[in-house]
């Protein structure tokens, strides 16, 4: 604010002495004085157009009457104040200052100093008060002016308050602002309260109440307010309240802005950053969300219970690759909306990425409903699709969990419902699998097995055993089996059976298997050549499906066999049964190749897996090896013989040999010998052993 300037003060008297009186009295340090003698200067003061506040002005001058150069001042400046002097108190003396509107009079001589400066002190008081008030009141003019053209230009809609009578002037715009037409409006605040929608009512109207109780400066908040077309505008809303001198407030004014457009574009990007662009499903971010309000919910009423279920799309690679993205996209948009189509009210579907969906399943009692519930999503679900003209078949596995109140945070639940669906897929897909306890110790020591089998890869820290395969007519040793162990520092020899399937899951089978491959190449060809002289000897490695499905394998065979000048016949591969099912073409071609080195092919654990006979003949197979379950039950009960003689007359016709696995028994040697089986294996002969044990064996019995 601009500084007050100083009050200025006229004095006009014809006694010098009066004059200096009043310069001590009225401390001319603090305020500035100008001085006329006679009407005629007082005139000339005036009218030059000194400003002055208050006029101290002797009634009787020289040249005339004081009262006139009163008068022209009052005129001019109606704030300035005078006070007359005269040389007598009387009645008239009074009047006469009332009539030139003068503040007060004084008498000559004067007679307490003090209390004339008092009096000049108040009077100067009042025009400060006066011309202080003006000027708010001019600056109030000029903000008022620019605060409508501010308000106009920003379209806000205008209304003032009186709280007192309770009326309310609204504004042109703002009643076009809600489509109201003058009649519509009575003027009142419920105009515009009751318009509030009911999620915003509350919060206005606490806002509204912390102003004007003065907890609150001013006024402001978003809210909805209904439009006469029954849609609802976001209305930005600031106020202030006029207040009197005790605080209480007497008006409230203030603006409507309208921020609908700004809302929707807020909505939207919140939106898209909560839901998946493909299916518009809640993305992760919102699912886990709702997960922890579900979790918030279920530790205040602990009798709700909610259950979740991971879903992963089995075949989604396939299309993707085979049909296209645009394909992979319309068929997550399809099954997107048969699993919301499979869902009730309270529930959520979400997709978490890739092909992996998750639901939220509310109210879910027991496992039994949630075993219902999936039951009936992945019947749904199952079903094909027609997309494009082409059928498309999905299943789907999945994994569900139960909340229990032992679970405190989302990614506990989405951890657990992971591992299920994990069992899901490796126990056969399109299926799913209810989570238990038990799986997690499961799942955790699968991820301490894999961090161990990585250092063991570095480390190499496997050896292979060696098992003979006997020709069951000579009865002599005709290869071997190579099987892997693991020599763990910390637990000592680890069987295969628990470490291969997890190092198929994360790939390590690769580097695993290639260690195998070259370990038994090399050992087969010191049994040929060095010392023991078996030149027939050879060696069968069994090979993975994913190790048969990686590009590699051809190459890495082709080189270790010239590496370590071995015969091709010298090698054999054992494939199991489901490796060659799951993945035909790549693994046919595959095959072919190895077939190209001259390398043999077995079919592994023949019989137990999807026991068809029919790609046989498609297949360059050169040997089956029936399982050891076949093998176990031999001349108990008739079936297994009947199986076994089936297997060796089918092998026969179509130029294939068998290998009959896990022969423990004399008895089952003779069952064997009798249906015709070629080969066989198993403790009845020997069990596997490390490759000195084999050297050793070899040399003591040459004629085996
Ligand atoms: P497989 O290829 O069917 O190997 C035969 C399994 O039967 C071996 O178990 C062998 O020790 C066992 N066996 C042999 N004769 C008998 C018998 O008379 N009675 C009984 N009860 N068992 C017998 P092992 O060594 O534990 O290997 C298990 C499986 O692990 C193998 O089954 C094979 O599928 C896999 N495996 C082993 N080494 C490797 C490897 O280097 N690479 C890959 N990919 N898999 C391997
Ligand atoms: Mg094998
Ligand atoms: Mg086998």
């Amino acid at each position: 604010m601009a500084s007050v300037p100083r009050a200025h003060l006229l004095i006009v008297d014809d006694e010098p002495v009066v004059h200096a009186i009043l310069r001590e009295a009225l401390h001319a340090d603090r305020r500035t004085m100008s001085s006329a003698a006679t009407l005629a200067e007082a005139r000339a003061l005036v009218g030059a157009g000194e400003r002055v506040d208050l006029a101290l002005i002797d009634k009787n001058l020289p040249d005339g009457s004081g009262l006139e150069i009163a008068h022209e001042l009052k005129e001019r400046d109606p704030f300035a104040e005078v006070i007359l002097i005269t040389g007598y108190a009387s009645f008239d003396s009074a009047v006469e200052a009332l009539k030139v509107g003068a503040y007060d009079y004084l008498t000559k001589p004067f007679e307490d100093i003090n209390k004339l400066a008092l009096q000049v002190e108040h009077a100067l008081q009042k025009v400060q008060l006066r011309r202080d008030q003006e000027r708010l009141l001019a600056q109030l003019v000029q903000s008022e002016r620019r605060y409508a053209l501010a308000a106009r230009g920003a379209n806000d809609g205008l209304w003032d308050w009186d709280l007192h009578s309770g009326q309310v002037y609204f504004s042109p715009r703002w009643r076009e602002m809600l489509g109201l037409s003058e009649g519509e409006v009575r003027g009142v605040a419920a105009d515009w309260l009751d318009r509030v929608h009911d999620d915003d009512r509350e919060r206005v109207e606490a806002a509204l109440h912390a102003h004007l109780d003065g907890r609150l400066d001013h006024l402001q908040d978003e809210h909805r307010v209904r439009h006469r077309d029954g849609t609802f505008r976001w209305l930005l809303c600031r106020a202030v309240a006029d207040r009197d001198s005790q605080g209480r407030p007497m008006r409230l004014a203030g603006s409507m802005t309208d921020v609908t457009e700004r809302r929707l574009a807020e909505q939207q990007m919140q939106y898209d950053v909560l839901h998946d662009a493909v299916t518009f499903l809640p993305n992760r971010t919102l699912f886990v969300d709702r997960l922890g309000q579900a979790l918030a919910r279920a530790r205040r009423h602990p009798g709700c219970r909610f259950a979740v279920m991971l879903l992963d799309l089995d075949r989604f690679k396939l299309v993707n690759e085979g049909l296209g993205h645009s394909m992979g996209d319309k068929l997550l948009v399809s099954f997107a909306r048969r699993l919301e189509g499979c869902l009730r009210a309270g529930d959520t579907a979400a997709r978490l990425g890739g092909d992996e969906f998750a639901v939220l399943l509310d109210e879910v009692v027991s496992e039994q409903d949630a075993v219902a519930v999936a039951e009936r999503l992945t019947a749904e679900v199952s079903t094909p699709v027609i997309l494009d003209g082409r059928e498309v078949f999905t299943t789907v596995s999945g994994g569900i969990v139960m909340a229990t109140s032992t679970y405190e945070r989302p990614e506990e639940l989405l951890r657990d419902a992971d591992i299920a669906m994990y069992r899901a897929k490796t126990t056969g897909r399109g299926r799913y699998v209810l989570f238990e306890t038990a799986m997690q110790h499961r799942a955790a020591s699968f991820l301490e097995t894999d961090t161990a089998l990585r250092r063991a890869v570095e480390r190499r820290e496997f050896v292979v055993y060696y098992q003979p395969i006997v020709s069951l007519e000579s009865g002599r040793i005709i290869g071997f089996e190579a099987l892997v162990r693991w020599q763990r520092p910390d637990r000592g020899l680890v069987p295969p059976l628990e470490f291969i399937p997890i190092a198929e899951d994360t790939g390590l089978i690769i580097p695993i298997s290639e260690y195998v491959l070259e370990a038994a190449v090399k050992q087969v060809r010191a049994w040929q050549t060095d010392g023991v002289g078996r030149e027939q000897l050879y060696v069968s490695v069994n090979v993975s499906g994913r190790h048969l499905a990686f590009p590699g394998l051809v190459d890495t065979v082709g080189r270790l066999l010239l590496d370590h000048h071995l015969a091709p016949a010298s090698l054999r591969l054992e494939i199991t049964e489901s490796a060659i099912v799951e993945n035909t073409a790549a693994v046919e071609l595959t095959l072919a190749k190895l077939k190209g080195l001259d390398v043999q092919l077995y079919m592994d654990d023949f019989g137990t897996g999807y026991s068809s006979l029919s790609y046989l003949h498609r297949l360059p197979i050169d040997t089956l090896k029936v399982d050891r379950a076949f093998v176990t039950n031999l001349g108990k009960e008739g079936e297994n013989s009947v199986i076994v003689h089936t297997i060796v007359t089918l092998a026969r016709v179509l130029g294939i040999e068998v290998i009959a696995e896990g022969i423990e028994t004399a008895d089952q040697l003779s069952h064997l010998r009798a249906l015709r089986c070629d080969h066989g294996q198993g403790y009845l002969f020997a069990r596997p052993l490390p490759a000195e044990a084999i050297t050793e064996l070899l040399r003591r019995n040459p004629e085996w």
